[in-house]
Order: C-alpha cells, then structure tokens, then sequence
C-alpha cells in the first residue's frame, strides 16, 4: 500500500494494480463499491473511528479506569444507527439535541442514562419523552428552559438531572458559524449570570442540579481555547461551590477539529493530559469528565464516492459536473468549508499534463451547489471521484432538495463492506405528501 493521502485518512490509500492505482477504504476497493451500490455513496471506515474513540480513551484513561469519565458521542455528527451502535458498543453515551436523536439512540441499542441533552429549544413534548426514558442529563441553556423543565419534571413526579451550559467567552477561533463560546451566540449562559442562575435552579424541586457544561464550537483546531475555557469553567465551579452547590460533573463539550487541508488539530490523547492535569491541579481530581467529541470520532473515517456526468469548458472557468451535490454534502454551501477531492482511480503520469482546473459542482439549481473551487484534475465523464473527510455533517445534514433520494451507506471493516442504509428513491421523499 502506499502512503495515506492525508495524515487525518489513515485507513485511505492507493494500491497499485496491473492496470494503475485504485483507492481502498481499509480492504474495500471503493470502485467496487461504486459499481455495487451506485454514487454519490458514503463509506466509512470501522477502524478509523475507533482508533479515533481509542485517542479520546487513552487521553481520559486515569478517570475511566475509575468510573469517572464519559464520552457521550454527540450524533449530530453521523446518526446512521450502525454507526451509533459500533459506538454503543465500545462503551459510549450519547450527546443528543432532539428527541428524534434520543429514538435514534435506544433504536440503536444505546443506554438512555448514558444520554446527555444539549441544545438551546428543547420542546415539552422533547423534555417528557428524555424524562420517561430516564436520560442521565439535560444541559439547560437558559433560565426560561430552567423554568420549563421544571415544571414538566414536576407534573410527571420526577426530578430532571441538570447541568447549566455556561458561556466561557473564549474565542474558538473557528468559523464563525460554528463559533459558540463567545458573548454574541445565542448559546448557553453568560459566566457572570451562571451562580444566579445555579442558585435558582438549585431552588427548584424537580431539578437536581449535578454538573456543568460549556461548549465553545466545531472544528477548533489549537489547544489553547480549550485550556482557556477550562479556566474560566473552573472559575465558575469553585464559584458555584462556595454558594453551597456541589457540582458531580464537569462537561467541557465537543471534541477536535480534523484535517480537512493540512488541519494540525492537537491530538485528542495528549490534550486530554493536559486537561487533566489542570484539573487535578486546581482541585478538581475528584469531578467526572464528561465529553461530547463528533466530528473527531467520523470526519476523517468516511469518504462520499461520486461520479463526473459531464465536463462543461467555459470562457472564464470551467465545469466539473458530478453526481453529488448540496444536497448530500452541504458544508461546502454552508460554510465555504474545504473537502479533498481525488478520483478513485488515478490516470496515469503521461496524461495528468492534462489536468484543468475545475469548479466541482452538483446538479441542483443554485449557484451555491458546489463541492470544490479550483481543483487540478485530471478527468473525463464516467470517472469516479471520492470526496474525502464526509464522515461528519454531511449524511446527517442532507435533504431531499430538489426530490433527489439520499445517498446510500456502507460500512466497512477490513475486506468486509456491509451497507448500513439503503439509497433513497423519490417516492421516498414524497411518502408524507398528501394529494386533497
Ligand atoms: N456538543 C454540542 C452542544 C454541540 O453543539 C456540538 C457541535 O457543535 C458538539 C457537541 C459536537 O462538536 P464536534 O463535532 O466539534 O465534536
């Protein structure tokens, strides 16, 4: 095998062959897959997310071994059942943000007290549900949802577990999109309100309050907002403390970022030392961790297999038209954000002279359809192209625009791929739709 193509892909790489190179996912020949299943297609690597979960392991090791730390994969990420079970099954909760996340999960096989809740508008009928499920934690993101929860607690005779998600005003120094740390975002509370309002929810009597919760945004790439906000949260638990309110846990939120294009994200086992090593520092060996990683866990573990309908010259740029689109990878429209684009099969030396630059796009009717800008390729119509780091915030965040079924999935393990969702056709996505 030759080197991965990325440090992030270490599962991903070229094998020669007689007649050139294909990309293998692990053992899967990708162009296999294609013809198999059809494109766009997204594959994933079992290995690659579990060497990905093992770094967050090793780095929490010391409080695991005690019963004191908890991963709680935050599905937002890839929500694809097979994927929430392999998770499951090496011993993770859940990060959820809607009650169709927490169905998900127990469909999946998961442990509803290993469930935490986050996300800024959660519905009555979302806290009822979570509270007959017995989930192990709602991050509260308001004093009004404080309010709400209580009183939903009280008419069923329970008592929600709850953890205030407190704003530490650390720049994340990511895309603002995906920035939630600071004072302008519409999430959490802000650090100077969080002992008022743990005094209040203290007061409550279907509320236990038992721990804490920041999360300073996706895709963070440097260790010091973590170490920052750290600080700032300690600040607050000794704060909070001192007014007489034991706190049993403290969750610092999602996990890394990954590399997208030469990304240097720190790596999740030696910050995940550091961070514990500040802890014990300041006091606080005793507290369980908790953390929501996504992205981390499934970014660089899928790749989205597409294939080139048409190449269309143009005066000033010219068009590389696949069969992926918005619609099954949007963080290209949504955040400009960068995915490595590479054919399956490469063409020889001799003909990549031939490379033109191309804008890779989809079949959907806007401008903003696009997977790539100015990419060096070397490609005709029938060839298959993989877009790479799709494991994360692209199946989970396709839709049916423009009535196109979404892609199918498989799974892959070592030689053996397995699909773990079936394409969806059209009359899929008009199932619901009612003729008067
Ligand atoms: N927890 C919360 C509350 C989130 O909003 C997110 C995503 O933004 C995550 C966890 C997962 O973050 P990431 O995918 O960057 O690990």
């Amino acid at each position: 095998m030759t080197a991965p193509l990325l440090p992030g892909h270490p599962h991903l790489a070229y094998r020669a062959t007689p007649s050139g190179q294909d990309l293998y996912l692990e053992g899967a020949r990708l162009a296999d897959l294609a013809r198999i299943h059809g494109t766009p297609l997204f594959v994933y690597s079992q290995q690659a997310m579990l060497d990905a979960l093992a770094a967050y392991q090793r780095g929490l090791a010391s409080r695991i071994e005690q019963g004191k730390a908890r991963i709680c994969y935050a599905l937002k990420a890839n929500s694809s059942l097979a994927i929430l079970q392999l998770f499951a099954r090496a011993g993770c909760g859940f990060d959820i943000v809607s009650g169709g996340e927490l169905e998900r999960v127990l469909a999946a096989g998961g442990d509803p007290t290993r469930v935490i809740f986050s996300g800024v508008g959660k519905t009555r009928t979302e806290m009822r549900q979570a509270l007959d499920t017995g989930i192990g934690c709602f991050n509260v993101e308001s004093e009004a949802e404080l309010d709400v929860l209580n009183d939903v607690a009280v008419e069923l005779g329970k008592v929600a577990p709850v953890s205030i998600r407190v704003n530490p005003d650390v720049d994340a120094k990511t895309h603002p999109y995906i920035s939630t740390g600071l004072k302008g975002n519409k999430f959490g509370i802000a650090h100077e309100r969080a002992v008022a309002v743990y005094q209040h929810a203290a007061r409550l009597p279907g509320l236990k309050v038992v721990g804490i919760d920041c999360h300073i945004g996706s895709q963070i790439t440097e260790e010091r907002p973590y170490l920052d906000a750290l600080e700032r949260v300690l600040d607050l638990v000794e704060a909070i403390e001192a007014a007489g309110i034991p706190l049993h846990h403290i969750d610092l939120g999602g996990g890394l970022g990954i590399d997208y294009h030469g990304d240097t994200p720190p790596a999740a086992d030696a910050l995940w030392h550091k961070l514990l090593a500040r802890l014990d520092a300041r006091g606080h060996g005793a507290k369980a961790i908790f953390i929501e990683p996504g992205r981390s866990l499934v970014g660089n573990a899928g790749v989205c297999l597409t294939e080139v309908l048409y190449l269309k010259p143009g005066e000033q740029k010219n068009f590389c038209i696949v069969d992926a689109a918005m619609n099954d990878l949007p963080r290209p429209a949504m955040y400009e954000a960068y995915h490595q684009i590479v054919p399956l099969a490469p063409r020889d030396t001799a003909q990549a002279s031939a490379a033109v630059n191309y804008e890779v796009v989809g079949p959907i009717c806007e401008s903003g359809d696009w997977l790539g800008h100015d990419r060096m390729l070397t490609v005709q119509a029938g060839d298959q192209l993989a877009v790479l780091s799709a494991g994360a915030y692209c199946m989970s965040m396709a839709s049916n625009y423009n009535t196109r079924g979404r892609a199918a999935e498989v799974l892959v393990r070592g030689e053996q791929p397995t699909l773990i969702r079936r394409r969806e056709s059209a009359a899929d996505s008009f199932r619901h739709d009612i003729l008067p």
